[in-house]
């Protein structure tokens, strides 16, 4: 296949072309600085045409029922007449080889639908790969027509911080019973969330999950809400049976249109870009100064002398910056 041109990926993407969409993704992630060049000048492009879409965040632990529950979430948005991206951001496809969230085979139903887009996380890219190819996969999506974009993530490392920081809102799945106190939360994870939902409510799990459902109203209960807007309410679902989905959906539309009306809405969008614009300047930062031949020996010598109670942490930075300083002027 010949390798599409700028105009061609822009006009491709623009017209909704789901081949050309793929291809484009591919183009983001990229490491090759060639490639890149050419994924800037797309995304450029594509931009003023972005934006559109409700970008939903989803988490839980492996097995909670993700797959399952996007399967039908994104199959009735589909039948309401919308347009589903599904991404994912899955830290340890790095080290597995393989892409365990946002596989199609995972998702089968939706997989067949022709207003649904599928895309498996980015594999042997770090977190900071995956996050940027993610950021840009979302705006290419949106260019191309989706306007719903959900991004799936499972609980490793900062993935979850990572993705509540590139979408609207942030959906956190949860279990009943089975050990699944509310000790057993991962830290943080309830001031990222603006809802939880307690999925496998079905069959003899209904009531436990109820239960559970009070359980996480009170633990939120005792936080100071991040809005005065909203308040994450505490639904119960599940996506095997499709019970609750309508209603949990609607609640995310209620989020919507209320942060939208108060400006909220956009000021996290815009608060998400100031801290990404210096989330990539601290990683450029760090890689140049680490990348230079020059100071590699300083380095590791600060940073055994540092280790050793040699030298104090803010002598070590004054020396690396001044060598920072010339080495960078004499390049
Ligand atoms: P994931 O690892 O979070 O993506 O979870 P899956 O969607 O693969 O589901 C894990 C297991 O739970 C599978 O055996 C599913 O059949 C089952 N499962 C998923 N959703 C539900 C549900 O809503 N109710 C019940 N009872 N089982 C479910």
């Amino acid at each position: 296949m010949t390798v599409p041109s700028i105009t061609e990926y822009v006009d491709g993407v623009l017209a909704g072309d789901p081949a050309v969409l793929a291809r484009a993704i591919t183009l983001l992630e990229s490491s090759s600085p060639h490639r890149r060049a050419i994924a800037h000048e797309v995304l450029g492009q594509l931009l003023p045409h972005s934006g559109g879409a409700l970008r939903v965040g989803i988490t839980g632990v492996p097995g909670v029922g993700k797959s399952t529950f996007i399967d039908q979430l994104g199959l009735n948005l589909v039948a309401a007449g919308h347009k589903v991206a599904v991404l994912a951001v899955d830290p340890t496809s790095s080290r597995t080889g393989g892409s365990i969230l946002g596989d199609k085979t995972r998702m089968d139903r939706l997989a067949v639908s022709p207003d649904a887009f599928i895309r498996p996380s980015p594999a042997g890219a770090t977190l900071g790969g995956v996050t940027r190819a993610t950021r840009e996969t979302v705006l290419v999506c949106e260019a191309a027509g989706y306007d719903v974009v959900l991004v799936e993530t499972v609980g490793v490392g900062q993935s979850e911080t990572v993705v509540a920081e590139m979408v609207d809102f942030f959906l956190v799945l949860m279990l009943s019973g089975a050990g699944d106190d509310l000790q057993g939360i991962k830290k943080g994870i309830l001031e990222l969330a603006d809802m939880i939902a307690v999925n496998k409510a079905d069959g003899d799990n209904a009531t436990r999950a109820q239960l559970a459902a009070s359980d996480y109203r009170m633990a939120l209960h005792l936080m100071s809400p991040a809005s005065t807007t909203w308040t994450p309410p505490v639904l119960t679902c599940s996506g095997m049976t499709n019970e609750g989905l309508d209603e949990l959906w609607k609640q995310i539309e209620i989020f919507r249109d209320r942060t939208s009306a108060t400006g909220e809405f956009d000021e996290r969008r815009r608060g998400q870009q100031v801290r990404w614009m210096w989330s990539m300047l601290d990683e450029r930062l760090r890689d140049d100064l680490r990348s230079r031949p020059a100071l590699s020996e300083l380095l590791s010598s600060m940073e055994s002398q540092v280790q050793a109670g040699d030298l104090t942490a803010t002598v070590a930075v004054e020396q690396v910056w001044q060598a920072y300083a010339t080495d960078r002027s004499s390049t």
